[in-house]
């Protein structure tokens, strides 16, 4: 027990959703309400709503003509204002006591339990395609249980102190850094997107926020919930537009002193880059921290159950398209047993109804947007045509009314086939065959194809074969799993984050992030 107490946090419970259950009621009573309005999203600058004469319309993926709103798109004299603002505002929100910005990011987690929740599940659905469930799991659960466990991550840190004699008093202040910080988020995870901020300013520092252009409709109430919370005005300023210019801008600023990132790699590796370009101006060395893409791997031992290896590939890969980071994306299965899984795993993807989530039993909907959809369907048609690869399951796509891509199996002869080590970011899993004695062998090539090394699986009955790929795979995975799929992880349980070209690992929903965003200052007092 340390000196700092705070409300235990534990997980928020998943609703069921059940046909007839009234949180099933609300969500589909909120997806027709936003979906038939036009929501206006402007930006919000020192505590102002926004509007600019540029504007993007916000079309749902799975029904892409349907114009369900407009986001407004800033000017560089927007961004030179949120910066501005943010730094006026730094120096009363940086002194408030942290107990005031713990009980504002605490009331946040109950709004979005409460009167939030649909509304926030329902704007998931809409804009970013996700099924009730997926959107569930994220815009409401991980989104809480981000906010309450970091607030005792907070805690935790404070009460780590050094120790004193008696003469002299040792007391760490952990402050939060000078300057802003900025946070560029994704489309895929609500609860990342508010996170990535909020993380942030629970530490005391102010963020200049651009959440992802595909993810506008829950951003906005992510906004209208911290505002009905009580984060002042100008300590989380939005902006939306032109990455570059908006990125630019905000790198130009001295008072830059933190990036907190997740999305694709090769923005990040941009990012970061311009970072370096401007290092001699900056006041501080800035704090990196990055999630970035994935090629995340099951491996599958012979002594593996055919069955659980069929559901970790069926669920683990196309659960919410694949456009999860931690998705499972290669499969490396043995030949043994690997015409037992294939059945099983036609069968459960042949099982999977795709459409619109406002129905609730479908499986699989949209992916994101046309450029992703034109990417993944290019590899498929590719897969078609190669002789040393085959497509066991799926293969199908269509994008007239929305971004539909059928889940895919494709079987290749070789460990080296482009969709075994290129992200894809969709429902496309790619599986080699490996021979039983070659093992070891199997596992050292895994390894060495690991450029990201975010999430993998490995699925045996024999701990000797755990064991081995838990050593042989040590670091081709930040989040490894044995006996299970290599999604999923939960805030407090499984803290997450990879390395390699996955990102800096600082494992998002732990003390470890956080403590990426203060900077301590050591007080010795003598008496
Ligand atoms: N935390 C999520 C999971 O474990 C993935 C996050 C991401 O896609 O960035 O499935």
């Amino acid at each position: 027990k340390g000196f700092f107490q705070v409300p235990i946090a534990v997980n928020e419970e998943v609703k069921s959703y059940a046909p007839g259950s009234p949180e099933r009621e609300a969500v589909a009573a909120a997806y027709k309400e936003l979906f038939n309005a036009h929501t206006e999203v402007p930006m919000y600058i020192n505590g102002k709503e926004v509007r600019t004469k540029n504007t993007q319309p916000i079309t749902p993926p799975h029904d892409h003509k349907k114009v369900v709103g407009e986001f407004h798109l800033a000017e560089k004299t927007h961004i030179d204002q949120a910066i501005a603002g943010a730094l006026e505002a730094r120096t009363e929100w940086a002194e408030l006591p942290w107990e005031q910005r713990a009980g504002i990011f605490l009331k946040a987690a109950e709004l979005i339990a409460g009167p939030y929740r649909a509304k926030i599940n329902a704007a998931t659905m809409i804009n970013q395609s996700k099924t009730i469930y997926q959107a569930e799991i994220d815009a409401a659960c991980e989104l809480i249980d981000f906010l309450r466990f970091n607030v005792q991550f907070m805690t935790d840190i404070y009460n780590e102190q050094p120790e004193s004699t008696s003469g002299a008093w040792n007391r760490l202040e952990y402050r939060p850094l000078e300057g802003f910080i900025y946070a560029i988020t994704p489309f895929n995870f609500t609860a990342i997107a508010a996170n990535l901020p909020a993380a942030c300013a629970l530490m005391g520092n102010v963020v200049v926020w651009k959440p992802s252009d595909s993810q506008m409709l829950s951003a906005k109430v992510i906004l209208d919930i911290f505002r009905e919370a009580g984060v002042p005005d100008g300590v989380i300023q939005v902006v939306h537009g032109d990455p570059v210019m908006i990125t630019d801008t905000v790198l130009a600023s001295p008072d830059f002193s933190g990036l907190h990132f997740t999305g694709s790699t090769h923005v990040f590796k941009d990012v970061w880059k311009k970072i370096g370009e401007n290092i001699h101006n900056y006041k501080t060395y800035p704090r990196i921290v990055g999630e970035t893409g994935g090629k995340d791997f099951i491996v599958a031992h012979p002594t593996a159950p055919a069955k659980q290896v069929a559901t970790a590939i069926s669920r683990g890969a196309f659960e919410f398209q694949g456009q999860k980071c931690s998705a499972a994306s290669r499969g490396y299965i043995p030949a043994s047993s690997w015409e037992e899984i294939k059945e099983l795993v036609i069968e459960d993807v042949k099982s999977f109804k795709m459409g619109s989530p406002e129905d609730m039993t479908n499986f699989i909907t949209a992916v994101i947007h046309e450029g992703s959809f034109d990417r993944l369907a290019k590899y498929i048609d590719q897969a078609k045509e190669d002789a040393n690869a085959e497509i066991i399951v799926g293969g199908g796509h269509d994008k007239k009314k929305g971004y539909f891509i059928e889940p895919t199996v494709i079987v290749t002869t070789d460990p080296n086939y482009t969709t075994m080590h290129t992200e894809l970011f969709g429902p496309v899993m790619t599986i080699y065959v490996y021979e039983d004695k070659d093992w070891s062998e199997m596992l050292k090539l895994v390894d060495s194809t690991s450029e990201y090394a975010l999430t993998g699986a490995i699925l045996a009955t024999d701990r000797y074969a755990i064991q081995e790929a838990t050593k042989a795979l040590k670091n081709a995975a930040g989040n490894f799993y044995i006996n299970d799929k290599p999604t999923g992880a939960v805030v407090g349980q499984q803290p997450f984050g990879g390395a390699r070209a996955s990102g800096t690992n600082d494992k998002a929903g732990s003390a470890l992030n956080l403590l990426r965003w203060v900077s301590p200052r050591m007080i010795k007092e003598t008496f």
